[in-house]
């Protein structure tokens, strides 16, 4: 019976037709799709995307060298070497972020006590070599310098998550 069945089935097409039955509905329904990159989607301002450092708007680095957000990166990707100022502060002296062991976890923005090191809405980059994988403070720092706006916007609509 079930043979029968299927056999006109396929003598009529049934299957076809009840693909392009769905097929036809969804034709004339507003679209979902996001022409990317000329459109993109909505982005929430906790998202985790490549790291920054920031300043102070005076210019001083905001990084005060607690070692804190090395502390709490569980997956090691941050190395942290400092040393004392002749002004007595305390700055990093390097500031590394290995990409290629980070999981964008998040942990170093929620332990930094002076929103220094953050996770920007940036996901678009590569790497044509090893190294540029390692995010040292340098690069980290222009990134911040770049997009402090945002960043100092974000910041503020995360706060009233917490
Ligand atoms: S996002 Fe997570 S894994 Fe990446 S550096 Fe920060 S704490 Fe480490
Ligand atoms: S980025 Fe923040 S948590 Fe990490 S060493 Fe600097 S001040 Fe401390």
């Amino acid at each position: 019976m079930k043979a029968l069945s299927n056999y006109f089935k396929s003598l009529f097409l049934l299957e076809l037709f009840r693909g392009l039955s769905v097929t036809g509905r969804y034709l004339f329904r507003k679209k979902v799709t996001v022409q990317y990159p000329e459109e993109r989607a909505p982005m929430s301002p906790r998202f985790r995307g490549l790291h920054a450092q920031r300043r102070y708007e005076n210019g001083e680095e905001r990084c005060i060298a607690c070692k804190l957000c090395e502390a709490v990166c569980p997956a090691l990707a941050i190395t942290i070497e400092a040393e004392e100022r002749e002004d007595g502060s305390r700055r990093t002296t390097r500031y590394d972020i290995d990409l290629f062991k980070c999981i964008f976890c998040g942990y170093c923005q929620e332990s930094c006590p002076v929103d220094a090191i953050v996770e920007t809405r940036i996901y678009e980059y590569h790497f044509e070599n090893r190294e540029d994988a390692i995010m040292t403070k340098e690069k980290l720092l222009a990134i911040g310098d770049k997009h402090e706006h945002q960043i100092a916007a974000d910041i503020a609509a995360q706060a009233k998550y917490r």
